[in-house]
């Protein structure tokens, strides 16, 4: 029997003041105002954030998906975003985590049976890996020789899958200016009071005096969660039993004469582990750590050991888990006021990204919003959120190198949901990945994320077999030859400077 559509509020249909109201000033709003602009420009947008509150000012890291949204999916120019923003290259994470070498999480093929490049070897490049992860790929040589791109035989610098390091400032900055030129209204006051009624969100009053009235809110308030979480009341699913960090500490310092990496370095702490981000002026770091475990007090002295060239440091608390529904009614949370889990993989703005994206599509598809509309997204943001979650919880429970209480308790107490699953096959299977292609075909980290975490990380498994380099003539040619390459690439510095004068230009995002 065919379901009867119910009579519904036609959101996008009212007559009200404005078609959507954004709630907030940061990367979440920004990025929702510069979409919906860019693809349903008929729709009238009214911004409300306070610069009295401000932004979070964090997410400096972002995933590969960042220059398709930005360059062709929000039309933002690669030259003049590299010219005004300057971000640099990011090729990948380097892990100091759970092995006594460094690995590397790269963004294109690496331990994969896909991998492209593996046709003189007989097997998934992760299974001659064993107790060896370096070299496995272009990029991750690159990463090892401190270089960004390497050398094409024409002399073109060849980039591997990338993503960038932002200044969060900067970007905001830049974001603002884009969506004020594309036409987005903007207030800047405090939203004090909030009209609900069975419907939803029916006006927002403002510390100016006024009352804002809209048909649909897009709830980008950052942590307090206006909206959704404080005006609607949705119930937030605490991603606790899986990640146990809830404050970081970050500082920084000015750029000296150290290496300018293309990578964020995450690196196994007491209590946590403590990011490493490059910049052109700056090299930020932050201590991410579980509260239960560590004072503040205690994680800020173990920082600066680590990092004696910080200058200020700052806490910052977080909590990881989502909204049940991040689309409720005439609501929809973006950003960290929809979820957040820690960044480990530097997720947010991808999220963000992606629900800005489904949103966008949603709103143009049949003739106006309705409940269906809202289960889709709901269904869809779900499996995103629970996919980070698992993914970023795997990366703690197969750590044996690290013995304090931290790294027993995650070892020992750590709820892996989906990610068991993939544990458990690897345990039997090893790094061939190939039975598991259709469940991780539609998983954000795909195999190759799983296989960065698990090969490196060595964790054992019953195929193990001894295809070191010393055994395997052709792996070890194999890698010679990405030794060499990555040594003879070209460097960050002289990369973004030829990106930033348009005489090199960024690959196609595929
Ligand atoms: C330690 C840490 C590290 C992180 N690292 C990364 C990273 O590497 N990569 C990444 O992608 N993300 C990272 N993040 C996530 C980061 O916070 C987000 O990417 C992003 O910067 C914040 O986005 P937002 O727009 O949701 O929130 P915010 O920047 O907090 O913006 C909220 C906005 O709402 C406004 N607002 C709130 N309440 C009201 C009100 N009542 N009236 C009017 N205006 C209001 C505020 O003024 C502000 O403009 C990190 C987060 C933490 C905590």
């Amino acid at each position: 029997m065919i379901k009867q559509p119910t009579q519904e509020r036609d959101l996008l249909a009212e007559d009200s003041e404005w078609d959507i109201v954004i709630l907030g000033g940061g990367t979440a709003a920004l990025i929702a105002a510069a979409a919906v602009t860019k693809h349903l420009p008929h729709l009238r947008v009214l911004m409300v954030r306070s610069t009295k509150i401000g932004i979070s000012g964090v997410g400096e890291g972002t995933i590969a998906t960042i220059g398709r949204f930005l360059h062709d999916y929000l039309g933002i120019d690669p030259l003049q975003f590299h010219q005004e923003v300057r971000p640099s290259i990011k090729l990948g994470i380097q892990f100091k985590w759970g092995s006594e070498t460094p690995y590397h999480y790269t963004f294109g093929p690496q331990f994969s049976a896909a991998n492209p490049i593996q046709q003189k070897l007989d097997r998934p490049i992760g299974e001659y890996c064993h107790a060896d992860a370096s070299y496995a790929s272009l990029a991750s040589s690159l990463m090892y020789h401190g270089n960004v791109a390497a050398i094409g035989p024409d002399g073109t610098p060849i980039l591997p899958s990338y993503a960038y390091h932002l200044e969060n400032q900067s970007f905001v900055r830049f974001l603002e200016r884009h969506t004020t030129q594309n036409g987005v209204q903007k207030l800047d006051a405090i939203v004090q009071q909030v009209s609900a009624t069975e419907d939803g969100i029916e006006s927002i009053s403002l510390d100016n005096g006024e009352t804002i009235k809209s048909s649909l809110f897009i709830d980008c308030s950052g942590f307090r969660s206006e909206l959704l979480g404080k005006a609607l009341g949705e119930p937030f699913i605490s991603f606790g039993d899986s990640l146990f960090c809830d404050r970081a500490v970050a500082g920084g310092w000015e750029r000296n004469d150290e290496t300018y990496y293309a990578f964020t370095t995450a690196e196994a702490m007491e209590a946590g582990w403590s990011w490493r981000i490059e910049h052109d002026d700056l090299i930020n770091r932050g201590y991410v750590y579980s509260s239960r475990f560590i004072s503040d007090e205690a994680a800020e002295s173990e920082f600066r050991r680590k990092n004696p060239k910080v200058t200020e440091t700052r806490v910052i608390r977080f909590r990881s888990g989502v909204h049940r529904r991040t689309w409720v009614k005439n609501v929809i949370a973006i950003g960290n006021s929809a979820g957040f889990v820690e960044p480990l993989e530097a997720t947010a703005i991808g999220m963000m990204s992606s629900a800005v994206d489904q949103l966008v599509s949603l709103l143009s598809c049949g003739t106006g919003t309705r409940q269906i509309h809202r289960d889709v997204f709901n269904d869809a943001q779900r499996t995103d959120w629970e996919q980070c979650r698992d993914f970023l919880a795997l990366h703690y429970q197969p750590n044996k190198l690290n013995q304090s209480p931290f790294w027993q308790a995650c070892r020992n107490d750590t709820f892996l949901g989906e990610a068991q699953e993939i544990l458990d096959f690897y345990s039997v299977a090893g790094p061939d990945f190939r039975g598991l292609q259709h469940r991780l075909k539609s998983n954000i980290f795909g195999a190759e994320g799983y296989l960065a975490m698990l090969v490196g990380q060595n964790a054992p498994h019953a195929a193990a077999s001894d295809r070191s380099a010393t055994k395997c003539p052709d792996w070890s040619q194999f890698k010679n030859q990405l030794n060499d390459a990555g040594r003879q690439g070209i460097g960050m510095e002289e990369y973004l400077q030829r990106l930033r004068t348009g005489s090199v230009t960024l690959p196609v995002a595929t």
